[in-house]
């Protein structure tokens, strides 16, 4: 059984209190972190999807430049065997120039119905990324809020968790060092709280109970105990 005068305890466990607030300052700018990241993943997916749908359209649109100098080169060829018609000696020449045009004529009257199909697609891919743009704007817009929004948590803190380190030392200043010195220990140890007090015989620290002999020693005898289940530092806390 370690004496310890009640006071020390009562630092400790106020040491212990800002270092678990502590802890939950940092797990808060641990979320920040990931909360900036999956806006940024966000952001990328909808920039992507514009691109991807605007080379789409590029695509589509040369398509259609394609099918309208095919449409010209069609027109020329059959201005060219007008030009012929004019010359040829035989009505079997005759023939085969006229055969020529129709084909021609009949290719582009094809060629023209899918410039219609798309023209189409254009439109409706033109309106798609139209539509993306004004999406990502808007979550260009909201992104920058919210981190903005993100970036005064974080200020904060790291203010408050500037604070707390301040505090830490200032506290640790006034404990016994032995008595910091199994603190730290135990802390390394148990990663969260270390000292936990003892209510009717139970360990608030795992909720067990800790021998009956241990529990008169803490109540008789003002000191630390370490809990036989969890290993906690453990002291007595009068009833209110
Ligand atoms: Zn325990």
């Amino acid at each position: 059984m370690r004496k310890i005068p009640k006071e020390q305890i009562d630092i400790l466990v106020d040491l212990q209190a800002i270092e678990v607030e502590g802890i939950r300052v940092k797990s808060v700018l641990k979320g920040i972190e990931g909360k900036t990241k999956a806006l940024d993943k966000q952001l990328k997916r909808a920039e992507n999807a514009v691109i991807k749908e605007s080379e789409e359209l590029e695509a589509l649109k040369k398509a259609y430049r394609d099918s309208e100098s095919d449409v010209k080169d069609n027109v020329a060829l059959i201005e060219r065997n007008r030009d012929k018609m004019k010359a040829v000696k035989t009505n079997k020449e005759y023939q085969a120039l006229l055969k020529g045009i129709d084909e021609m004529k009949e290719r582009n009257s094809e060629i023209e119905e899918r410039m219609l199909e798309q023209l189409e697609a254009i439109d409706a891919k033109e309106s798609q990324v139209e539509k993306l743009r004004e999406e990502l704007e808007t979550l260009k817009a909201n992104v920058e809020a919210e981190k903005k929004g993100i970036l005064k948590e974080e200020a904060d803190g790291r203010k408050i968790l500037s604070e707390i380190d301040g505090k830490v030392n200032k506290v640790a200043e006034a404990i016994d060092p032995r008595l910091m010195n199994l603190y730290s220990r135990v802390r390394a140890r148990i990663k969260d709280v270390a000292i936990a007090p003892v209510r009717d015989c139970v360990c608030t620290g795992c909720n067990m109970n800790i021998p009956p002999q241990m529990f008169n020693e803490l109540q008789q005898v003002e000191g630390v105990e370490i809990c036989p289940h969890c290993q906690r530092m453990i002291y007595w806390e009068k009833p209110e």
